[in-house]
């Protein structure tokens, strides 16, 4: 697939929409993801959006006292990313955006079929496509659905939107010296001490030589900046 530069992928966990609460889904911060968006989208980007259910259930903690069977438990996380997808469809067409949610498990009351090719169709449009139900498959994550569409839309990158400003040479929140990593490589993504998605989806990014841009989503303006190429834009990029 040919990349498009102005197309993006923006991964969010579904913690991000939980906001203080740290369960379900907070409709300010809905509100405020869905402006950052329209910022981005007024600039003539195409979006694309995949969207964790970490803020609902997680597979391994449901299956963790062996009541419930792992992968019935992925398959309750992955209904919990169309909840949060059909919440953010939301938000975003209250901003007055066209959205399609496409969803990698059937459900055609709620969602289209993830077809790829409508889904290109549906950003060369200018509409946000978001992407639910993850890859379809127990055993993955989020993470690694957002690094598959992207590969399959040609997006020039996937934004792992984070609450901080990237990827640190050590733990900020104990070290004040800790230094910001503008640059690292997929290799060193894919040591423990970093992790900043799991190893499969790394491995999946390196394969497909997409960029991975971690950030801080939740600053007023800071996705634009760091899509604008501003030069006081602070973010980490793993390629
Ligand atoms: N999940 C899955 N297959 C996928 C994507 C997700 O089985 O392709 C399940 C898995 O149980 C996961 C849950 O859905 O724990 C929620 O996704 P994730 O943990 O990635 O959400 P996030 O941490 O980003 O909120």
């Amino acid at each position: 697939m040919k990349r498009v530069e102005k197309r993006i992928l923006i991964k969010f966990s579904g913690e991000a929409l939980a906001g203080e609460d740290g369960f379900g889904i907070n409709t300010k911060v809905l509100k405020f993801l869905a402006d950052e968006i329209k910022s981005v989208i007024n600039e003539g980007f195409e979006v694309a959006i995949v969207i964790g259910g970490g803020n609902f259930i997680r597979g391994v903690s449901a299956a963790k006292d062996g009541i419930i069977k792992r992968t019935s438990g992925d398959y309750m996380g992955m209904l919990a990313t169309v909840i949060n997808a059909v919440a953010m469809q939301e938000a975003l067409e209250n901003d007055s955006l066209e959205v399609r949610v496409q969803s990698a498990i059937k459900m055609e009351e709620i969602a289209e079929n993830f077809i790829v090719r409508r889904a290109i169709r549906h950003l060369e449009k200018g509409r946000v496509v978001i992407f639910a139900a993850g890859t379809g498959n127990p055993f993955f994550t989020t993470d690694t659905a957002g690094v598959l569409r992207a590969s399959e839309i040609g997006a020039s990158a996937i934004i792992k939107a984070t609450k901080v400003d990237g990827i640190y040479d050590k733990d900020p929140k104990k070290y004040p010296d800790a230094k910001l990593l503008k640059e690292i490589t997929y290799e060193e993504a894919l040591k423990d001490n970093i992790k900043v998605m799991d190893d499969t989806a790394i491995a999946l990014a390196r394969e497909n030589k997409l960029p991975i841009i971690v950030c801080n989503m939740f600053k007023q303006g800071n996705l634009l900046k760091i899509l604008k190429n501003e030069k006081d834009a602070k973010y980490s990029i793993v390629k």
